[in-house]
């Protein structure tokens, strides 16, 4: 730094250093402390819709009972479903229905919404590491009560989770990557059908597609075999159950994208189909969330829809769409409704249900809409405290330090371009849970989005150094009195760099906060702020390394080398 009548002396040079680097590696075991806490917050959401009382919204379907069978088929994307007789054959003579799957689309979450009708945000399971037995009501737990006789088979996560070894018959499968398991699934189904003299309530699952989807992806020759071997135990369970009188769902629980993966939001995953057959459902075509299959499942099968169901019955496919049953679903529905508003907006909760689905879909909007409205309103006077503090710092270190400044600024723009460049050109990924593939991955994502961090800080010193000779006339060496002020450079860089992250992770939590406590957030941006908060948290290391670098760089610099032979 040259000496002018702003610049502070050297020795509160090295003063300003220290505070500096405190600061960067301040922000960095901050960022540390939030990254784990924001995780935590969507893995461990404590849904506050639980506690309401299933007896309280439950209205008993007058419908008669129709014996019914559910299947689910993990990660079974719409285009591969369209390659299945046994789907275009229920599809042929029954309702084939768009779905959009309610993320995270993780199995376990997507499996509960389909079997309750409460998405994520009402049953609290976010992820696949919910081992433990579901808090929201589901339709099997129905069918028990209400003494129909009961079928499950599929992997044994189904008894962790919904407790299925109380149905009357049930077979668990372990589930076992490199075999095929659909075939033992649909021969267990099949006897424990005989043995019950035809079930009334069959709820089965075939794992192989997702696994072949994670395996190979969804674009892969062996996703297609896979697809085609589970399509013949389809038929031949659909076959061995069908007796005219019965009334089948096939549905996936989400999609897989084409390199295998889910979890996001990307349109493969989210954007599937199942088709709905038998008595009481006409030939059609549909759009429905796939909340809306346990209660239109429930209308079909003269079942009474869970009590936590947020999804409401999907009257264009019925034959009977003012059916007493469809009547029971809704007013249920206005129930639910009506408990969810008092728990998330007691101000709002109307004195009575709303008795139309359109009705029930206005109250859920509009509660939504004024609670996420007035969560945004108590954060702004902390967000703008934050913008201010980060123009006011570097206003003041513009004034004294300007070609450092600029220097910095040209260095931070590199770091973002280098660690984008790898995050969505090298590696091809996108701010989506659909880049892990596989749990297991999780940590192994996170750990090299930390190297690559310290790699794109290292590179964005370099660049600093190397700009601020250039910026002045006759550039002094890395020696004193200016190797404080070299140093400096290296922490300035840091620091303009997590100064450009806090702003953005101040942006999120502007929008979504940091607590998770009735509603999940954005999850793209979710996973943005994540990213974001690991690399506040790896720059930390930079700030340590960086004046090494900003050192060596200024030691070798050809324009400095010329001024001070
Ligand atoms: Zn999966």
């Amino acid at each position: 730094m040259q000496a002018s009548d702003h610049t502070p002396r050297p020795a509160n040079i090295w003063s300003l250093l220290i505070i500096a680097l405190l600061a960067s590696l301040g922000m960095s075991y901050g960022a540390y402390k939030l990254a784990g806490y924001s995780w935590n917050q969507v893995v461990d959401y404590q849904s506050p819709f639980v506690k309401i009382d299933p007896a309280t919204t439950r209205v008993d379907n007058p419908g008669e009972d129709e014996r019914m069978v559910l299947i689910i088929v993990d990660g079974l994307t719409d285009e591969a479903s369209r390659s299945m007789s046994g789907m275009e054959r229920l599809r042929a003579r029954g309702a084939d229905v768009s779905l959009i799957v309610s993320q995270p689309s993780l199995s376990y979450p997507t499996w509960t919404t389909i079997l309750s009708g409460a998405p994520q945000q009402i049953s609290g399971v976010t992820t696949n590491w919910y081992e433990r037995h579901v808090e929201v009501e589901t339709l099997l737990d129905v069918a028990i009560a209400e003494g129909r006789s009961t079928l499950v088979a599929g992997p044994t996560d189904l008894d962790v989770l919904y407790g299925a070894s109380a149905a009357d018959r049930s077979a668990f499968t372990d589930w076992v990557s490199d075999s095929y398991m659909t075939a033992g699934i649909v021969d267990d189904a099949l006897r424990l059908d005989k043995e019950l003299a035809d079930a009334s309530v069959v709820i089965v699952h075939f794992p192989d597609i997702d696994e072949a989807g994670h395996a190979y992806g969804a674009a892969s020759p062996e996703y297609a075999e896979m697809v085609a071997a589970v399509n013949a135990d389809l038929e031949r369970l659909v076959d061995g159950l069908d007796d005219g009188e019965t009334v089948f769902c096939v549905t996936p629980d989400h999609g897989h994208i084409a390199t295998g993966g889910h979890g996001g939001w990307e349109d493969p995953v989210i954007h599937t189909s199942c088709v709905f057959a038998g008595p009481g459902v006409r030939h059609t075509t549909a759009q429905a969330e796939i909340a809306d299959i346990a209660p239109t499942m429930a209308v079909l099968a003269g079942l009474s829809t869970p009590g936590h169901a947020r999804g409401i019955a999907i009257t264009s496919i019925l034959t009977e769409p003012d059916s007493p049953a469809v009547d029971a679903d809704l007013a249920r529905a206005g129930r639910f409704a009506k408990k969810y508003a008092s728990v998330i907006r007691p101000s709002a909760e109307p004195a009575e249900p709303p008795m139309s689905a359109i009705a029930v879909r206005v109250l859920y909007a509009a509660v939504d809409a004024t609670r996420l409205d007035a969560d945004r309103a108590s954060r702004l006077a902390p967000f703008f405290a934050v913008v201010a503090v980060l123009v006011a710092v570097t206003l003041v270190i513009g004034v004294y330090f300007r070609h450092a400044l600029v220097s910095a600024l040209a260095g931070t723009i590199a770091y973002f371009a280098v660690y984008n460049g790898l995050y969505f050109l090298v590696h091809g990924y996108t701010w989506s849970l659909s880049a892990f593939n596989e749990e297991s991955m999780v940590q192994t994502f996170f750990n090299t989005r930390m190297v690559e961090t310290v790699i794109a800080g290292v590179l964005a010193c370099i660049v600093a150094a190397v700009v601020y000779p250039l910026l002045r006339r006759e550039p002094k060496p890395p020696r004193r009195p200016y190797l404080a002020g070299w140093l400096s450079l290296g922490v300035l860089t840091t620091l303009t760099i997590q100064a450009a992250l806090v702003l953005q992770v101040a942006l999120f939590w502007r929008l979504w906060g940091a607590s998770v406590v009735w509603r999940l957030p954005d999850l793209q941006a979710a996973f943005k702020y994540d990213l974001d908060l690991i690399q506040l948290t790896a720059l930390g290391a930079v700030a340590v390394l960086g004046p090494a670098v900003t050192y060596v760089v200024g030691r070798m610099h050809p324009k400095i080398r010329r001024s001070n032979p």
